[in-house]
């Protein structure tokens, strides 16, 4: 399969038609692999954010009276014309972040999942009747959409974030302005133009691509913005809740992460070494649940370093479009400086560098660190990059506490056959998820995928969205 080398002129789509940034301005979007030009994408500016805003605003209230059977038809018809155009998400999914095939097909069934999963909301957005004190008082609550709903994606998983998100809020009756990440604006666009042609009406979803340095507080403080739903970095994340602090804008924050994997003594290697590979090098570590540190008990640590570097020495860096491929470019130069300093700060200090270390142009190689200590950045800094650091415990209690000694707290995960030992790690984990014999990376539609301190506040997926995305009124009637 070839990439379509046409370089792609990319408009925003408010109200339902596709719009140039309103003084002409475009931007470059390079495709990460070797920093050609992939698209040229309107580069938003505030006013076209107000416009957007303006536009989801105006169709909130026919679109909030939409019947459940019309919301269901449109998303799954979503669905339907996202299978027609499988192989146009995947070559963006290559072409504009690198993602090797394997991670694009993946992510494009969590995403075809997603709206699905979005469809099965319409019918559910439910109150309930509530006994009343008051003689002849009928008292219950109704759930109510917000309004408008701003998401802002990052570039990782841009396919897997823009449906969830998008599909979710459409789906309990709000409508949305999107701000996809500057080094992903095509997919969102793609997305946009499936979800024009199901059916949807014009304002309901609402995109603008730009920088959002320059133009996100444009959409996280207007006052016409009912919620927001970010993902990325924690820097980010946590300038954007001041920023809703002022207007008192809800929202939910899904950011960075450190995530610890435990492996004690009574693992299976043959089992856990390949999910150790898979929790940080799918993606190239680009993974906001991917597993960078690994805390193994002291019986199973020499062999476990052995094994995870033969592994990681093996693993696919060749063409994106190869099966075998894992490694992908890193995205950009901001972020390749800051993998290259992470490694280099750790060697420097005294690590000991057990696989990778090296670059084939903008790819780094599957890097393992041992000897890790504090004074590493790499030690307790989200890296971003396919790089990981294992440390030998004398103990379970010695894992779990080593685990925790984090601001961040999103995934986890242990490997072993002992229950008492892992479900006690799974209730005194300071993270939002845990994983029992399985690897750090794992998502579904439906469940509370979230995370706790640094790595944000509120959950995603399909139950939390319904809690956080409408709200309950109470109403009685006197009979
Ligand atoms: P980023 O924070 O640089 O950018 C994310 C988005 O925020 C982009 O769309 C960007 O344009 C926008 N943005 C930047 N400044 C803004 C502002 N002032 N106001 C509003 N929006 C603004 O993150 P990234 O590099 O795209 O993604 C990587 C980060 O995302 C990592 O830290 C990763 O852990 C995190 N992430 C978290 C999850 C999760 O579910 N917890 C999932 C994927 C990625």
């Amino acid at each position: 399969m070839d990439s379509n080398t046409e370089i792609k002129t990319l408009q925003h789509f408010i109200g339902g038609r596709w719009v140039d940034a309103e003084d002409g301005a475009a931007f470059d979007v390079l495709n990460p692999l070797d920093d050609s030009l992939y698209a040229r994408a309107a580069k938003g500016t505030s006013g076209d954010m107000r416009n957007a805003v303006a536009a989801a605003k105006s169709a909130f209230p026919e679109y909030r009276e939409t019947l459940p059977k019309d919301r269901e038809r449109w998303l799954l018809r979503a669905a339907e014309i996202m299978e027609g155009r499988k192989s146009e998400l995947i070559d963006c999914l290559i072409d504009e972040i690198g993602s090797p095939i394997q991670k694009a097909m993946f992510e494009f069934e969590k995403g075809l999942t997603m709206v699905r999963a979005a469809a099965g909301m319409c019918r559910n957005v439910r109150g309930e009747t509530i006994p009343s004190d008051a003689p002849g008082k009928f008292s219950m609550s109704i759930r109510e959409p917000l309004g408008v709903v701003a998401i802002i994606t990052p570039f990782n998983v841009p396919l897997i974030k823009t449906t969830r998100l998008a599909a979710n809020a459409l789906a309990v009756g709000n409508t949305v302005a999107h701000l996809p990440s500057e080094m992903a604006p095509h997919l969102t666009v793609l997305f946009a133009g499936i979800v024009a042609e199901a059916g949807f009406p014009a304002g309901s979803y609402n995109v603008v691509s730009g920088y959002g340095r320059e133009i996100g507080d444009d959409l996280t403080g207007h006052k016409d913005v009912d919620f927001v739903a970010f993902t990325g970095s924690t820097v980010v994340g946590q300038h954007i809740n001041e920023v809703c602090a002022r207007n008192k804008t809800p929202n939910t924050l899904e950011l960075g992460g450190k995530s610890p994997t435990v492996i004690l003594a009574d693992a299976d290697l043959d089992q856990v070494v390949p999910l150790a590979a898979r929790s940080i090098f799918m993606f190239a570590g680009q993974a906001c649940i991917g597993s960078s540190r690994f805390y193994v008990e002291r019986p199973l640590y020499d062999e476990f370093v052995k094994r995870f570097a033969m592994v990681a020495s093996r693993i696919g860096m060749g063409d994106l479009r190869d099966p075998d491929t894992v490694i992908a470019p890193i995205i950009s130069d901001r972020q390749r400086t800051r993998v290259k300093h992470h490694i280099a700060d750790a060697v420097g200090k005294g690590a000991t560098l057990v696989a990778g270390g090296e670059w084939d142009g903008n790819r780094c190689q599957p890097t393992l660190l041992t000897g890790v200590t504090e004074e590493m950045t790499v030690c307790k800094t989200e890296t971003f990059g396919p790089v990981t650091s294992i440390y030998p415990i004398d103990s379970y209690e010695e894992g779990l506490e080593k685990a925790n000694d984090t601001e961040y707290g999103l995934s986890s995960a242990i490997f072993t056959k002992d229950i008492d030992k892992a479900f006690h790690f799974a209730r005194n984990i300071g993270a939002g998820m845990c994983h029992i014999n399985g690897p750090t990376i794992h998502d579904e539609a439906h469940v509370p995928f979230g995370g706790n301190g640094e790595s944000g506040v509120g959950r995603e997926g399909t139950d939390a969205d319904m809690e956080a995305m409408t709200e309950l009124k109470w109403v009685t009637v006197q009979l």
